[in-house]
């Protein structure tokens, strides 16, 4: 028997939402929720909201006690310092933020973040106890040469080095070609892709570490197709971009029935 993973649907706003939007937004998909007795305990959820809106979502969710994660789209490598425009770790943490989201494609192709950025923002969340959520995922391009699973399995395998044993992460596959463009992969090449990235874990954490590590699918999840990744054994869940910027959408996608 294999270890019972939570499934975990993530929502990444990316640039979306300023902070009066987004306390409207989370308090109206936790009505949706509450409205449609979804079991909370059964799926955890997390938004990723732009930084500027951390504070105002972090503070509605404890006083509602709404019970959704709150996760940051990106970290600083440092501590603190002549950075500027950076964000530390240190005050995620002190945001009561618990994960935030590393290498996702926008910034490895805008932000010019290359592996090596990415295995140290690791790091940086890990030291703060930040749960890393890793974005791997082929480009158009490189599924054509080399197939879906050598790129992501190379970035994983970097993103993980050095990192302990007992680390609490998140792994998302996010093939770059299917984010914003309507085009999901097919289930069975997410559950391919998943299956080696869960062999990754297993090799650089050991067995215990890819039995409890939840792996997630990305690009243009929606209501209509969660379940048919839902099915698949080493999809433990979903990072959604567009569709999780409506409520409606969104709450369909949380309360999905394999
Ligand atoms: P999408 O984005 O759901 O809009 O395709 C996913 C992502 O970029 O995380």
């Amino acid at each position: 028997m294999g270890m019972i993973r939570t499934p975990l649907i993530a929502g990444n706003w990316k640039m979306n939402l300023d902070h009066l939007q987004a306390v409207a937004f989370v308090q109206k998909l936790h009505w949706a929720l509450k409205d449609a007795k979804h079991d909370f305990e059964s799926v955890d959820v997390s938004v990723f909201p732009p930084f500027t809106d951390l504070r105002s979502v972090q503070t509605l969710m404890d006083a509602d006690k709404i019970p959704f994660g709150l996760g940051a789209q990106d970290l600083s490598v440092h501590e603190s310092g002549a950075y500027t425009g950076e964000i530390s770790g240190a005050f995620l943490k002190r945001l009561d933020v618990g994960s935030v989201i590393i290498g996702h494609s926008e910034r490895r192709e805008y932000h010019a973040e290359g592996d090596d950025i990415v295995a140290a923002k690791v790091k940086a969340a890990l030291k703060h106890g930040l749960v890393p959520v890793i974005c791997v995922g082929e480009t158009a391009e490189d599924l054509e040469t080399h197939g879906a699973s050598a790129v992501p399995v190379g970035q994983l395998e970097i993103a993980l080095d050095g990192v302990d044993a007992a680390a609490d992460i998140v792994v998302a596959y996010e093939p770059v070609w299917a984010i914003g463009s309507g085009q999901a992969a097919t289930p069975e090449q997410a559950q391919e892709v998943c299956a080696k990235l869960r062999d990754v874990v297993k090799t650089k954490l050991g067995d215990d570490a890819a039995a409890r590590t939840r792996i997630l699918y990305g690009g243009s999840v929606k209501a209509a197709n969660i379940a048919s990744f839902m099915r698949q054994p080493d999809v433990d869940g979903a990072l959604v971009g567009g569709a999780s910027l409506i409520v409606d959408e969104f709450a369909s996608i949380i309360r999905f029935q394999k």
